[in-house]
């Protein structure tokens, strides 16, 4: 059986780098990209902030563009996902299907899922008036008004990035008090374009061709009513895809996994590490330290 030099779990910008620069490294690379490859990028419309692209570039284009020149470098690409790993023994040994793969050096690149809503109508709109990430959509939103949804950290900063462009921000928690931490709720709460809907939940998303209107309810009250919005950005968390390695290296209480890895040999690259940052462009920078640290590794 062939033992590569580098595998690379993950096609998003963080395994798709890390392939990139692992075979300009001299290293045999093999990526399992999984069966849905290209990660959240796949998810999104016009990506604006990923420099070198002067209007913009939608994002699934942006990940055919990368896996199509980490093919051209010499990656090996399978589009199938990985079931299970073994890291006590070197080689490393990834599994597909029935069958096992070696490698010398593993570098994990498995990504994170936005969490949802999960009400009607909200999965059908996603990209087309529903969104994760404030950073890439907000200048779409200019003088309209917006959602945010959710009390963490991340609604408030979603909130204050928005606020630069649309007529009025409104964010809707379910609870009558964020969690966010007290210093940006204050940015939030004195900022005359954002205002607050507390124990408010959104139950139903409306639109055919676009985002037109939601539907929601006040669960103190009950009261359920129509609110009509040209955005809606959906802060509710994370989720580390990292089960795969559940017990083989440490994660962090919410499955995000720490660095550095203590197996020598194994490497982390992209949001599965990374709960703070979340850029395709800070994925990417991650998955050319991983290889360089993989390839340095190797020698
Ligand atoms: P969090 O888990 O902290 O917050 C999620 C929020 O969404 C909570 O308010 C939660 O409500 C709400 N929520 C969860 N599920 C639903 C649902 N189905 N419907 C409606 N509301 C829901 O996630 P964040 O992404 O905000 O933050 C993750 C981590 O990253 C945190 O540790 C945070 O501090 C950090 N972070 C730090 C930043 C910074 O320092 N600038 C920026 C962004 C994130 P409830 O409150 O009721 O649980």
């Amino acid at each position: 059986m062939e033992t590569f030099d580098i595998a690379i779990i993950g096609s998003g910008p963080a395994g798709l780098t890390a392939g990139i620069y692992a075979s300009r490294g001299a290293a045999s690379t093999m990526l399992f990209a999984g069966e849905k490859w290209g990660g959240q990028l796949m998810l999104t419309s016009t990506v604006e902030n990923y420099p070198g692209f002067v209007d913009g570039i939608e994002g699934p284009d942006l990940m055919v563009a990368m896996k199509d020149q980490a093919e051209k470098l010499g990656v090996k690409i399978m589009n199938v996902n990985v079931t299970e790993v073994d890291f006590s023994v070197s080689p490393f040994k990834v599994k597909s299907g029935a069958d096992w793969y070696l490698a010398k050096a593993v570098i994990i690149a498995t990504g994170a899922e936005t969490l949802w809503l999960g009400v009607p109508g909200e999965e059908g709109l996603i990209g087309r008036g529903i969104s994760s990430c404030a950073p890439c959509d907000a200048p779409f939103f200019k003088e309209k008004n917006v959602v945010v949804v959710g009390g963490g950290d991340s609604a408030m900063e979603e909130a204050l990035v928005l606020a630069k462009f649309a007529k009025l921000v409104t964010i809707i928690h379910r609870r009558d008090a964020f969690k966010a931490s007290k210093i940006m709720q204050q940015k939030v709460l004195s900022n005359p374009k954002i205002k607050v809907l507390y124990n408010t939940e959104v139950q139903e998303v409306i639109g055919s061709q676009k985002l037109e209107k939601i539907i929601i309810k006040n669960n103190v009250e009950g009261k359920i009513s129509d609110f009509p919005v040209d955005g809606l950005f959906v802060a509710v968390g994370h989720s580390p895809s990292s089960k795969l390695f559940e017990k083989k290296i440490d994660l962090d209480e919410k499955g995000y996994i720490t660095k550095p890895i203590s197996i020598p040999g194994v490497f982390v690259a992209g949001d599965v590490h990374d709960h703070h940052y979340k850029q395709a462009i800070t994925a990417a920078a991650h998955g050319c330290m991983a290889a360089l640290d993989a390839l340095k590794y190797l020698e």
